[in-house]
């Protein structure tokens, strides 16, 4: 898979996507990353990425041209499943988007900032707009990287032990049991003795339980 990601600060983005699983994915050639800084497209001599806001108003805009360059560049060179803009008021990301993303070969994600890119942006180039949550980042770089995260994470190939992935929370309208590690007992608390029977069925059946307990008390919305 490849990921063309699109912004005016790249550099917010190399450390996040530089570590751990997502790494390990780009190391291992399952995940293609490639940072676009939106400024190489920028006009003039300052390379001139953002305007004021028509009609008024505090907050500089991101303007269409220097976008549609650099993805219309993008599409000349393969095709791509999605074209993905960071926005507040998109589609809340959720385990199932992430899912069914990490089955597509090239998307590109763009990230907004300032006040938000030009609507025109959003109404002619973007195929798909992804929210993190209710809540509003400075720029569109850190939800492209938590979304970078969770897709890459479930690329076939990605996760040592491949049912992993299917054991975590949300994949079964469910929250994941809870964990324990040595020692088994540590000031007096201590780890529920099942874990340590080795029996794999019992073992399996607490997890299942403890897991509709907790989604029961925490996310009962999720069990609608
Ligand atoms: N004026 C906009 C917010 C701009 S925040 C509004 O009120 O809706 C600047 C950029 O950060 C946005 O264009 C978007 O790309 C990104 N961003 C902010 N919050 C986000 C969120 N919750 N999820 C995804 N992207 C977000």
């Amino acid at each position: 898979m490849r990921i063309d990601i699109i912004s005016v600060l790249p550099e917010l983005l190399v450390s996040p996507l530089d570590h751990s699983i997502v790494k390990r994915a780009r190391d291992k050639g399952l995940l293609e990353i490639h940072l676009h800084d939106l400024k190489d497209y920028g006009k003039g001599k300052h390379r001139q990425v953002d305007d004021y806001s028509y009609g008024g108003g505090a907050g500089m805009v991101l303007m269409v041209e220097p976008i549609f360059n650099c993805i219309e560049k993008l599409k000349m060179e393969r095709e791509y499943d999605e074209v993905i803009f960071t926005a507040p008021d998109g589609h809340v990301f959720s385990q199932g988007m992430a899912n069914r993303l990490s089955l597509c070969k090239n998307l590109i994600i763009l990230c907004g900032h300032y006040k938000g890119v030009d609507e025109r942006v959003r109404e002619h180039l973007i195929t798909m707009e992804i929210s993190i949550g209710d809540y509003v980042l400075s720029g569109g770089e850190l939800a492209a990287a938590v979304i970078t995260d969770a897709v890459g994470r479930l690329i076939p190939g990605v996760l040592n032990d491949e049912s992993s992935a299917l054991t975590d929370s949300f994949q079964d309208n469910l929250v994941a049991p809870p964990v324990f590690t040595r020692p088994s007992e540590f000031n007096g608390w201590e780890v529920p003795p099942v874990l340590m029977s080795g029996h794999e069925k019992r073992i399996e059946d607490w997890r299942f339980e403890k897991s509709l307990e907790r989604t029961r008390i925490r996310r009962p919305d999720l069990m609608e």
